[in-house]
């Protein structure tokens, strides 16, 4: 294998691979696909251009010298266990402080049923290996998170979209799909949400709706995955309760430290109901034996040394400005055939188009305005959305992302030209 530069600074791998290897890859290799999102990141990353594309934490809100104090204090202090391999399950004391940070969402929770991970996603992909088999139905938000996505089709789910609006899962909605599914004789194996500012529609699932579906997925025992990494991100206003406060037993809960602190010790965890904790730690034990030691104990004297719910008041501060001025420059700059989600909190916007409009074959000339966004199909299943982007705005300063939605704006406009879709004024 050689590696080669190319000019926009990312490696690519030539392999020199014999070309029966497709006949040699287990069958599940087929449904591991790039995300659309990944491939994105080498044009987005370039400096000219105003990236409404990636969903990563705005880290200048991090006290690095903090940061790095901590750091140098565990190697030189506490090295020999840090540096050492730990628990499967996640380190003592980081799972009592995260029964603590759960506790602000309304959980009462015991330690012994958290299980570290190495970011929730990596719980995403425990929960699949321990339910799917090939053709299990999940269902999701329409639409949904893209790593969830991909993560259940490589374990060959049949990825079932369930209708949202603008208050998060409808759960009319929701009935009507498993009476569907039931009738074809489906077997559904779990209902994957994200009840908090969605990834990518930005919406709130209300205290009424959340009820609702935790009693309609209990009658009909399915289990509920119920992933929560920006619960804490609300600008005016806590969230509603989590799901799980609700529910300890058909409630598999998921939250990590990616969004509250940083991304870059990879710590997540999944409070999961008893009956499934040894399966879920031994699944994790064969996949990275245990979760980083260093990570787990750097977090653990953050949470325990540092003003750690400041901090997280600090950021939603600064994704709060962000969002108001992505709001305002999309009423200035966007046609009024565009319709858009007002997050209460976290990352994202989701815009939809009129139907005319494909935003994937829209992005080259959104590039070469300089700006960029994640195209709505890569959030389906099924090939939908292709009329809606998401749009982050955790990133950029204010002033990009009014630049960014200005030249946004006019490239949707002269799209609508192109494709014949009249103005609406
Ligand atoms: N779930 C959702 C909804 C996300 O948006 C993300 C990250 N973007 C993850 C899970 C995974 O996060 P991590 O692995 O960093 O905890």
């Amino acid at each position: 294998m050689t590696s080669q530069g190319t000019s926009d600074g990312v490696e690519r791998f030539r392999t020199h691979a014999p070309e029966n290897l497709q006949e040699r890859f287990a069958h599940r290799a087929a449904h591991m696909k790039p995300s659309e999102i990944r491939s994105l990141f080498a044009v987005a990353s370039r400096p000219e251009i105003v990236s409404l594309a990636g969903g990563m934490p705005n880290l200048t809100a991090i006290p690095m010298e903090t940061m790095s104090e901590i750091v140098e204090k565990l190697v030189r202090e506490h090295g020999m266990e840090a540096l050492q391999y730990g628990s499967g399950q996640g380190h003592p004391r980081l799972r009592e402080q995260i029964c603590d940070v759960m506790a602000l969402e309304g959980i009462r929770a015991n330690p012994d049923d958290v299980l570290v991970t190495t970011g929730s996603q990596q719980a995403l992909d425990l929960i699949s290996r321990i339910f799917i088999d090939p053709g299990d139905v999940v269902l999701v938000e329409a639409p949904s998170y893209v790593g969830a996505l991909g993560t259940f089709s490589q374990y060959e789910a049949d990825v079932v979209h369930v209708q949202m609006d603008n208050d998060g899962l409808i759960p009319d909605a929701l009935r009507d799909a498993i009476k569907t599914l039931r009738y074809q004789g489906r077997k559904i194996k779990f209902l994957y949400l994200i009840p908090n500012y969605q990834n990518p529609a930005g919406v709130l699932l209300p205290a009424d709706r959340r009820t609702e579906i935790l009693d309609i997925c209990r009658e009909e025992k399915i289990f509920i995955v119920e992933d929560n990494p920006y619960g804490l991100l609300g600008f005016d206003r806590p969230s509603p309760n989590a799901m799980r406060s609700q529910d300890s037993e058909n409630v598999i809960y998921l939250g990590s430290f990616s969004k509250t602190i940083v991304p870059g010790f990879r710590i997540g965890w999944a409070l999961v109901p008893q009956a499934l904790r040894e399966k879920l730690v031994i699944a994790s034990e064969s996949s990275i034996l245990c979760p980083s030691n260093f990570s787990q104990m750097a977090i653990s004297s953050y949470l325990a040394n540092q003003p750690w719910r400041d901090q997280i008041a600090s950021f939603c501060k600064l994704y709060k400005e962000r969002r108001d001025a992505m709001l305002e420059s999309l009423d200035a700059h966007f046609p009024k055939a565009a319709t858009w989600t007002k997050p209460q909190g976290g990352f994202y916007v989701w815009v939809t188009l009129p139907p005319e409009i494909d935003t994937k074959a829209m992005m080259p000339r959104a590039i070469v305005a300089k700006v960029a966004y994640v195209p709505g199909t890569a959030f389906y299943a099924d090939g939908f959305g292709s009329w809606s982007m998401r749009l982050s705005y955790c990133y950029p300063t204010p002033d990009r992302i009014r630049q960014g939605i200005a030249a946004l704006g006019k490239v949707v406009e002269q799209e609508m030209e192109r494709r014949g879709v009249p103005q609406i004024n």
